[in-house]
């Protein structure tokens, strides 16, 4: 089939790379494998110059469409940002909904998926017939405990951080309740109601598409194949290298001149900042470590003069007053520090790269595991410190660096830490599982992999309805 016959399905993206990377890779192979044609929804308020130059380097195969801005002025100041996307989402439910049964009119629409916050599109699929299903961008632990949330929601009667045992998820690594997802910490939060609201929900979609693959959490995947509703993982699907994008390559060429596996990379994600005096000790630790790193090095979180265009303005002089006194010339024959953005997948594929300091970010994950780069678990923020327990403790391919108790982690601790991995036993272990995933990974996605058989099963389904 092709043209207006050719299956089409429709993918809702809520803000956020993490979320519209990996949706815009399986858009990719709807088109490319399947022949059916696609398009990719979101959200005018949270657009940004990033998402519209993936969203164009995908057209003219998938198409993409931006629902108009909804005022969101209302919420408090504090509201977080997983408050912000749901209501935005609520409130868009009009204009999706006239989106949805126009592309109806000229397309043969098969399926609706939207992603984790998504999931106002659920009824207003079902409505107009189209099945509804959700694209989980994240692992399955994570989606385990939402999926389960409703359920601890009526049993447990405390905050989640106080509870006295690590909570135990089917077939998960037992996390500790101040490891939990950050926006389940504080259940007189709105932010809490969302998710809450969110995983009720889940169970509403026809399937559940997830990114990950079995051998990463085999445990956790047996359980949730076994229940409802359907799970496909089609993963690990990772953004791929925009041809001609790296021209800032400057990092690559440096990498290019370090022995294999000596340099250690550090970066937290597309949003991850700290504090003044946290960057200091990681700076110290650094240079302690007597390693080579590459650090993607962004302006203090409580820095004064922190705005977006920082860099154009200082940089010239000292484009990172905010480091240690001198650490940038103590640090130059081992150090390369790059201000806020590096091509991550390249970096990490490189054979100079032997670690992974992340803030354990899904997609920042998935790609260390395809490039067999093991990890040094910092999280921040959203799931990202349940990930690292499930990092540490049951894939084993992380190592976790203790903070003090005034919630910095200390120089020293960093130096260990580095040297542990980049140098010790841990780090030779969790280097050799992670060569083991990343087999298990690579596989997958071969044909006839799991990741391409689950990936057609679904896609079957859809097709079936014609
Ligand atoms: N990324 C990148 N360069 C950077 C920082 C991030 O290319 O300097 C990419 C990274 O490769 C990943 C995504 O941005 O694909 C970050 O997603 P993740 O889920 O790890 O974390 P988030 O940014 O959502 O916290």
């Amino acid at each position: 089939d092709s043209g207006a016959d050719a299956p089409h399905v429709v993918l809702l993206a809520t803000p956020g790379a993490g979320h519209l990377i990996p949706l815009a890779e399986f858009a990719k192979l709807l088109v490319d494998r399947h022949g059916f044609s696609v398009t990719i929804i979101t959200y005018t308020v949270f657009a940004s110059k990033a998402q519209d130059a993936l969203l164009s380097s995908l057209a003219p195969s998938v198409a993409s469409l931006v629902l108009p801005a909804v005022p969101f002025d209302d919420l408090p100041p504090d509201a977080r940002i997983e408050t912000i996307i749901s209501v935005v989402a609520v409130r868009s439910v009009p204009t999706l909904r006239a989106e949805l049964s126009r592309l109806q009119a000229s397309f043969n629409v098969v399926a609706l998926v939207g992603d984790l916050f998504a999931t106002e599109a659920i009824a207003v699929a079902r409505d107009l017939g189209v099945p509804p299903y959700l694209f989980f961008p994240s692992n399955l632990l994570t989606l385990s405990l939402i999926l389960h949330l409703p359920e601890l929601d009526a049993s447990v009667a405390c905050e989640y951080r106080d509870l006295p045992e690590p909570l135990r998820l089917p077939g998960c690594v037992p996390i500790p309740g101040p490891e939990l997802l950050h926006p389940i910490q504080d259940r007189s939060n709105e932010v809490y109601k969302w998710i809450l609201r969110h995983g009720r929900r889940y169970r509403d979609a026809e399937g559940i598409i997830g990114n990950t693959f079995e051998a990463f959490e085999p445990d956790a995947a047996k359980v949730l194949k076994q229940g409802q509703p359907p799970l496909y993982l089609v993963g690990p699907l990772t953004q791929s290298r925009p041809a001609g994008a790296e021209e800032d390559a400057e990092c690559l060429r440096w990498l290019d001149k370090q022995p294999v596996g000596s340099v250690l990379f550090v970066s937290f994600g597309s949003g991850g900042t700290l504090t003044t005096a946290q960057l200091a000790e990681l700076a110290l630790g650094l240079e302690m470590s007597g390693q080579r790193f590459l650090w993607v090095v962004r302006s203090p979180s409580d820095g004064g003069n922190a705005s977006a265009n920082y860099f154009t303005t200082q940089s010239k002089t000292d484009p990172f007053p905010f480091l240690p006194a001198g650490f940038v010339e103590r640090t130059r024959e081992v150090g390369l520090l790059i201000p806020s953005w590096a091509p991550q997948v390249s970096v990490l594929g490189h054979a100079a790269t032997g670690g992974f300091l992340s803030h354990c970010g899904w997609n920042s994950t998935l790609e260390s595991v395809k490039a067999g780069v093991p990890i040094i678990a910092w999280p921040l923020f959203a799931e990202q410190r349940q990930n690292a327990v499930m990092l540490a403790e049951g894939a084993k391919i992380a190592l976790r660096l203790r903070a003090a108790e005034d919630g910095l982690v200390p120089r020293e601790e960093v130096a260990r830490v580095v040297k542990e991995l980049m140098e010790g036993q841990e780090g030779k272990s969790a280097r050799q599982r992670v060569s083991e995933l990343q087999e298990a990974a690579l596989r997958c996605l071969e044909e006839g992999g799991a990741a391409l058989e689950a990936l057609d099963e679904v896609v079957n389904r859809w097709k079936s309805r014609n």
